[in-house]
């Protein structure tokens, strides 16, 4: 186990995006990484532009937040995981289980970037999408943590609430992130990496209570938090919610010493793709990728892979093929191509799209060819028998 970096403070000019607090502790340094959305052109100019990216914990209010983001990027529309339609379908038959998305009510979403809307399932239970508030439902999935301003995110959101209407927030928690030593979910685009602790407290202080949470296994576990005016009659905070408050305090997301772990955990991931990467070159193996999404390129730079590593990278989004990964230079193809290339070994860089791309792909597999989560360990995927 590497040595864990010893926590540090911010740069002077920082302010926390929640409380504006100025005091804080560095729990994550990837050094300097690429836009979100810099998939640069074959024939674009050398070197690609990177920005320090580094994940600071507010000493007032614990959340988590990317300390300074120069980049104003809009973050490509990836193709939506079908994983991720699933989740938004569960989400959508819990909220209507526990009365919170009732037919007829008024439902109005802010909308993310990762796609996974819940307005096509909402609307098919009987509720209908508005354009502003009042609405009865507000949903939000993986929305909010790109706003500059936390505080007028959510009083946003707050805003478009109808008298005894619900907040629905769907967030990777900062306790999967720590569990699953994700160190790579920190980029550039990306502010706000919340604990259900510190977002139950941000709620609380615009008067809004934590009505219910549900967990899914989405990217290694995501969280549903609903939110309603606490002044409300019956509104008042689940024990759920309490319980899953107290579980995840417990596992240290408001301690910036357990934070900064991931800065080990990143060292350990790097340090084994390293490994995994020259055993299969000392075996004559040919790796290629998958999965050309912003959170590619921080992996590809921190382990220092490059096109002497990596043949290509396929992406499902016609966007991104014929353009470059970052720095890396890696070329991004689409998945006809990748099959056309034969690998040995395909690293997958978006976990949660195995299940789909094995049955898409099954011409990797049959010509003996490996897919390798990279989750962010490197795990080599057995074929199956
Ligand atoms: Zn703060």
């Amino acid at each position: 186990m590497a040595d864990v970096p010893a926590p540090s403070t911010p740069v002077s000019s920082w302010r926390c995006c929640w409380c504006r607090a100025q005091a804080g502790t560095i729990v994550l340094d990837l050094g300097d990484q690429p836009a979100a959305d810099d998939f640069p052109a074959a024939n674009a100019p050398t070197p690609d532009r990177t920005f320090g990216l580094r994940m600071v914990m507010c000493a007032a209010c614990h959340l988590a937040q990317i300390e300074d983001d120069p980049t104003s990027a809009q973050e490509p529309r990836g193709v939506e995981p079908e994983a991720l339609v699933r989740q938004g379908l569960d989400a959508v038959g819990h909220l209507a289980d526990a009365g919170i998305a009732r037919p007829g009510g008024r439902v109005l979403e802010f909308a993310s970037p990762h796609g996974g809307s819940w307005l096509g399932p909402l609307a098919e239970r009987g509720l209908h999408p508005v354009g502003g508030g009042p609405a009865d439902l507000v949903v939000d999935s993986f929305g909010m943590m790109h706003d500059a301003d936390q505080r007028a995110a959510l009083a946003a959101r707050a805003a478009c609430l109808a008298e005894g209407g619900a907040l629905a927030l769907h967030y990777h928690s900062l306790a999967t992130i720590l569990r699953t030593g994700a160190w790579n979910a920190l980029r550039h685009g990306h502010v706000a990496y919340y604990s259900t602790p510190a977002l139950v407290a941000m709620a609380r202080e615009l008067g809004l209570v934590a009505v219910a949470a549900r967990e899914y296994p989405l990217y290694g576990g995501t969280v549903m938090l609903v939110l309603a005016a606490a002044g409300a009659s019956g509104a008042r905070e689940h024990p759920d919610v309490t319980a899953l408050v107290a579980k995840e305090i417990a596992d240290g997301v408001t301690d910036p010493r357990r934070v900064a772990t991931l800065g080990s955990d990143l060292l350990e991931s790097v340090a084994a793709i390293r490994a995994y990467l020259r055993g299969v070159s000392r075996a004559g193996l040919t790796v290629a990728g998958y999965g050309a999404a912003s959170r590619t390129a921080a992996l590809l730079q921190c382990a220092g892979v490059g096109r002497q590593d990596l043949s290509a990278v396929a992406d499902a989004s016609s966007a991104k093929q014929g353009r470059m990964l970052p720095v890396s230079r890696v070329p991004i193809v689409g998945p006809t191509e990748l099959v056309a290339l034969r690998p040995d070994r395909v690293l997958l860089f978006v976990p949660d799209l195995l299940p789909e791309v094995r049955a898409a792909l099954p011409e990797i597999e049959a010509s003996g060819g490996r897919w390798v989560v990279l989750d962010p360990m490197p795990r080599e995927v057995q074929p199956v028998t």
